[in-house]
């Protein structure tokens, strides 16, 4: 099963459950539109060409929206998966926008900054035409960052000739990002994971975390729930597991990683270094996935030993391993709900680009926490009202809302 086809099926739960039927039901089968490029980049390896998208999936809330990942196994299909998702997740969280998702097929270990650059121009340039403030807004995602959106807002403003600082988001504050939103997504899924254990009777300090993926979300992600009071046992990055049972300091261990590259770099007397794999094992109360797609298949779903599981990543377990887990009784907090907090404070971002007026980081977080507990409030109602999944219920939630909106606009 593809990506989209995946996709496909939380989706046709949700259009099953709403009775959907004709074009309300035929509205979610295919993106509005698909755009893909060759870019021909003269990169330090040579002249290279990478395979390039932007998918477009629903617009019937707002602006297109979703950000871009450089990576190896971007295509059609994951790119695709990918804005359905997003689409979703707006609706969610109840922003007023759509959903897309953009890809570059490519390794970005292997190239330089400046090849990076020239690829992120190349990329803004070529799809300048579907992309803007009204159109469709583009952010950071898997070994994208404020550097890239930086090159490519300048390389999209060089093509319309005038400044838009809203036409991206998840860029510096210097050229008009938000503060708060390079933790957005990290804080978002803190709120939800809090108001779940809240609900759940238990506390921070008796909560057991470990994290799969220490980039951008992940780190972050451990941090703040190491500040917060949460005992973090185990971090993984692409090379290994550190573990500890009595907890590890993901501070440290974020200095050392800038330094050698790997988690495992930290190990110590008091902590062990364990394979790749070994985190979804680990004894432990949350487990959250915050590295790629289809991390947890049956195999790592039947290793966890967590009662909790926060979609940090999109599309972290297959639906398989989704059905397993299930029926162990392990809580799914999906992705729709759990990593829509950098979303959130884009459209912050993007709120404030318009008006031209900033908002302090203690602005943002009061704000993103209203808007992450509300979600989080109507995702439990559904769920208890239609005795479902959270994520049966977010998808239920996010259709919905979206045909409401093609309602409105009389498409349908
Ligand atoms: P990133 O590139 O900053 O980090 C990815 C991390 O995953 C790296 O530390 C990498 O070493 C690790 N990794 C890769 N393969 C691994 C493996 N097999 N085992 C363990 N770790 C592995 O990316 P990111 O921005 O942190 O995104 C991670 C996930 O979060 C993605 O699914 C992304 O779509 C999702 N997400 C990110 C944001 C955001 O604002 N950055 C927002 C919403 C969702």
């Amino acid at each position: 099963m593809n990506p989209f086809e995946q996709i496909q099926l939380h989706l046709g739960r949700a259009i099953h459950a709403l009775e959907l039927t004709g074009s309300a039901a035929t509205l979610f089968r295919e993106p509005q539109a698909v755009h893909e490029a060759e870019l021909r980049v003269d990169t330090s390896l040579g002249a290279t060409t990478f395979a390039a998208y932007r998918v477009q999936f629903n617009d019937a809330r707002g602006p297109f929206k979703g950000g871009i990942r450089f990576h190896p196994a971007a295509d059609r299909s994951e790119v695709s998966a990918l804005a359905a998702a997003m689409a979703i997740k707006c609706a969610v969280v109840n922003i007023p926008f759509g959903g897309a998702k953009g890809g570059v097929a490519i390794d970005p270990k292997m190239y330089t900054a400046a090849d990076l650059e020239l690829v992120s121009r190349a990329y803004a340039t070529t799809f300048a035409p579907f992309l803007g403030i009204d159109k469709d807004i583009p952010a950071p995602d898997v070994a994208t960052d404020p550097q890239i959106m930086a090159w490519m807002l300048d390389a999209y403003e060089a093509a319309v000739g005038h400044k838009a600082p809203g036409m991206i988001t998840g860029k510096p504050v210097a050229l008009g990002g938000s503060e708060g939103r390079s933790s957005a997504t990290a804080d978002g899924g803190a709120f939800v994971l809090a108001a779940y254990l809240k609900e759940a009777g238990r506390s921070a300090a008796s909560t057991r975390v470990a994290v799969q993926g220490f980039g951008n979300a992940g780190a972050t992600m451990a941090k703040i729930l190491f500040d917060a009071g949460y005992t973090v046992v185990a971090v993984s990055d692409s090379q290994g597991t550190l573990y500890a049972a009595q907890g590890l300091n993901p501070h440290l261990i974020f200095e050392i990683k800038r330094e050698s590259g790997k988690v495992t770099a930290a190990v110590d007397s008091t902590s062990e270094a364990l394979p790749v794999d070994a985190i979804f094992g680990v004894p432990c109360d949350v487990l959250i996935p915050a590295a790629l797609d289809n991390a947890i298949t049956e195999r790592e779903a039947a290793a966890v030993s967590a009662s909790v599981v926060l979609e940090l990543a999109n599309n972290p377990i297959t639906p398989e391993a989704d059905r397993l887990l299930f029926e162990r009784g392990v809580g799914v907090i999906p992705d729709v709900l759990a990593n829509a907090g950098g979303v959130t404070v884009s459209y912050f971002e993007w709120v404030q680009n318009r008006q031209q007026y900033y908002w302090s980081g203690g602005e943002v977080s009061e704000k993103l926490s209203r808007v992450m507990n509300a979600a989080y409030q109507h995702v439990t109602a559904v769920a208890k009202t239609r005795e479902c999944s959270l994520r049966e219920a977010a998808y239920f939630l996010g259709v919905s809302r979206i045909v409401e909106a093609a309602h409105w606009r009389g498409r349908l």
